[in-house]
């Protein structure tokens, strides 16, 4: 491979894999596989290693996945308004280093072998597959629970942990005066089950998998909801550091005497043999697990050699974890459709005969792309390999030539978009085809609208069906033509009522004071999310200088490669961009980091504040005011709260914990008061002068 290719190659890799990692811990929807998640992983890995100068201190390889921020996709309605106060983790918490293959787990034995003077042995343990949560108990009680969050500093889940019928609030025997102690929050599949059908009968998504709905449940609002939910947690580490023992096994076994539920599935292995025996039996007995697993954890016992080994920057090296391939499962392939998705991506997708596959039954499967295809030479009428990874949909993985019908037919891939028939393109170094009618393609649109009102985005009030209605009765055809509806139309429509129509307008108007850096998200540039987003709308300012942006001016900008400075790039360098940009300017909406976000005043520094109920302006607009002076917005009345600021209709939970805590309550009207004269984020455009946005050009 050549220097210019690898390095394209690496950043294409960074910027996948940083986008699936977002969709996987803050939205909890992934749509790939773990498997291709990590064959991502290593393929950076190995890059990396043999172009050393391309290794950024920001690669996913050097950083553990974060699930900091507030959820949104499936999620998004339970979790609404929530933000977690966020706490330094006393220990970073870790991810591991992981593979498929045994011949791996040899290498880390051998490894071990070698470095290690003293005696050692292996504690091997499940690798359960929820989401992390640390633990911290003083004088027997229960005092934090925090989220791994980006491995420094987490989510404070304390009073959901409260809820989970089997971490113990308080101690027996003779537990330390105070430690850590960490584990896994699992749903066991029939709470999962159970859950995904009450979604299901409410015409909500359902989650993809166990561990997203744990992880989901885990930061809910509402403690007693959390409770509900079935969730169950077991621990397996208490950080060297925490307490005075000399082996891992020791420490858990004292954790399960204090009445801490450690899980009793680990074994005490002495050589590579010892460990393959362990993973074998477990890759079959795991089927019979009421939770999900996904591998085994291979962990040096004795924390005198654990020191030893030590850590590097993303995962111990006294610790690995050998991961289960997912389950398999064969059936007829009844027939192909190809679906266009928001990007304009077309991606084959296949109807087969119903299996039953990891408790679920199948019924489509992804084909990803034409290569995927060809690679598979796979033929309607075939039998094929399906198999489902943490993704929603699972995917065809191979054929069984075997049992070929005559008659199967192969398939054509379309020349044409099946939605909106324009001819289909290919760029040299994608995989797959793009229909390249973005502002014609009925699909690409009301996706591209679906993902303007998002909550992180606009936050505007419209669902998948409103949007289609819009889009259906001719009413909005672009982003820019949301914010021409008006009330008699949307009545006029069906299932809309005065009160939804005006809570739909009030959304919009609202939409007005949303910052810079999420209209700059919202408006759906190629790879940039938001944290892309924040990053151009600091180094730019407004609009007018990214869209005047060379590309390597763009390449300056924190966490952006060839790849996003591109897109960037194109964006504005297309007409009907100009000019939907330019009508949005004159709705009002923010174009220009005008001091909004950015400190207005330090008159609330050092102090947290927790918003309750409704205001003049939208949740996220008072945080954001909050946050402009210096203050810090939490999400639950403790000790630390500085004072509730209370809207209408106040959490009466919140109330009472204020009471009882004695912390003030503050209406709008006080909380207005203490600010200085700028008080509200300016909602008129910025004067656009010389800007390429003055005057529309197509519409
Ligand atoms: P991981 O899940 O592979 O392993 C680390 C985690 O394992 C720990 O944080 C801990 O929570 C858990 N664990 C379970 N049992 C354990 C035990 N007995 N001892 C110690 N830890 C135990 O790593 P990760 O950093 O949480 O996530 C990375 C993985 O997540 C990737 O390898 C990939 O498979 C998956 N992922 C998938 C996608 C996707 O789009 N499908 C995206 C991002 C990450």
């Amino acid at each position: 491979m050549l220097k210019s290719e690898a390095k394209y190659r690496i950043e294409e890799l960074k910027a996948l894999l940083w986008e699936n990692s977002r969709r996987y811990y803050v939205d909890n929807a992934p749509v790939i596989s773990d498997f291709e998640y990590d064959r991502l992983m290593h393929e950076l890995e190995g890059l990396e290693n043999e172009w050393p100068e391309f290794r950024t201190a920001d690669s996913p390889t050097q950083k553990v996945g974060s699930d900091l921020d507030a959820p949104m996709g499936e999620n998004a309605e339970a979790l609404a308004g929530n933000d977690f106060v966020k706490r330094a983790h006393r220990y970073p918490m870790l991810s591991l280093g992981n593979t498929y293959s045994i011949s791996e787990i040899e290498d880390f034995a051998a490894r071990a072998d070698k470095l290690l003077t003293e005696e050692f042995s292996y504690c091997c343990e499940l690798k359960f597959d929820g989401t992390a949560i640390c633990l911290t108990y003083k004088d027997g009680k229960l005092v934090q629970a925090l989220t791994r969050g980006d491995g420094v500093q987490g989510d404070d889940v304390t009073e959901n942990a409260r809820h989970i019928a089997n971490i113990p609030r308080t101690l027996h025997g003779d537990y330390p005066e105070e430690f850590e102690i960490r584990g896994e929050i699992l749903m066991p599949y029939a709470a999962f089950d159970a859950l995904n059908k009450a979604r299901e009968d409410n015409e909500e998504a359902p989650f993809a998998n166990p561990r997203n709905a744990a992880s989901g449940s885990l930061k809910l609002i509402s403690p007693a909801e959390v409770g509900r939910r079935g969730l169950m947690c077991t621990l397996y580490h208490i950080p060297a550091q925490s307490v005075t023992f000399s082996t891992h096994d020791e420490a858990l076994t004292k954790a399960a005497s204090w009445g801490l539920p450690v899980a009793d599935s680990r074994r005490l292995c002495r050589n590579i043999n010892e460990i393959k025996a362990f993973i074998d039996y477990w890759d079959k007995e795991r089927k019979f697990l009421p939770y999900a697993t996904d591998g085994c954890v291979i962990k040096i016992n004795e924390l005198s050699a654990q020191r030893s080994l030590g850590y590097t920057a993303k995962s111990p090296r006294w610790a690995v974890a050998y991961k289960f391939k997912a389950e398999q499962a064969c059936t007829g392939l009844l027939s192909i459709d190809f679906q266009v998705g928001r990007t304009g991506a077309v991606t084959p997708v296949a109807n087969l005969s119903p299996v039953q596959l990891s408790g679920t039954i199948v019924k489509r499967a992804t084909l990803n792309n034409e290569d995927w295809m060809k690679e598979l030479d796979v033929r309607v009428g075939d039998f094929v390999y399906v198999e489902k990874g943490g993704e929603i949909i699972p995917k065809i993985t191979g054929v069984d030539l075997s049992r070929r019908p005559a008659d199967a037919l192969k398939p054509v891939f379309p020349g044409s978009c099946p939605d909106c028939g324009a001819p289909l393109v290919k760029a040299e170094a994608e995989a797959r085809w793009f229909c390249p009618n973005r502002d014609g393609c009925p699909t690409q649109i009301k996706g591209r609208m679906l993902h303007f009102c998002s909550r992180k985005a606009m936050d505007i009030l419209a669902g998948e069906s409103s949007i289609e209605q819009f889009y259906e009765a001719g009413l909005a055809r672009c982003v820019a033509d949301l914010y021409d509806i008006n009330k008699f139309q949307l009545t006029s429509l069906e299932g809309w009522q005065d009160k939804s129509a005006q809570r739909f307008i009030d959304s919009l108007a609202e939409s007005a004071s949303v910052p810079f850096e999420r209209v700059l998200f919202a408006i759906g540039i190629r790879y940039v999310g938001e944290t892309t987003a924040k990053a151009l709308a600091r180094h730019f300012g407004d609009i007018d200088a990214l869209a005047a942006a060379t590309e390597e001016q763009l390449l300056e900008v924190e966490d952006v490669g060839e790849i996003i400075a591109r897109s960037v790039f194109d964006f504005f360098r297309t007409p009907a961009h100009i000019s939907e940009i330019s009508r949005l300017r004159k709705k009002g909406l923010q174009f220009a980091v005008n001091g909004d976000a950015a400190a207005l005043s330090d008159v609330l520094s050092g102090k947290t504040i927790v918003i309750s109920g409704n205001f003049s302006i939208s949740r996220d607009a008072m945080k954001e005011l909050v946050a402009a002076h210096g203050g810090k917005a939490g999400s639950s009345i403790s000790a630390r709260t500085s004072f509730l600021l209370a809207g209408s209709k106040p959490g009466p939970e919140k109330l009472k914990k204020c009471e009882q805590l004695d912390i003030p309550v503050l209406t709008e009207d006080d909380f207005l008061a203490m600010l200085p004269d700028v008080q509200n984020p300016p909602t008129q455009p910025h004067p656009a002068q010389g800007s390429l946005f003055e005057e529309p050009t197509l519409f």
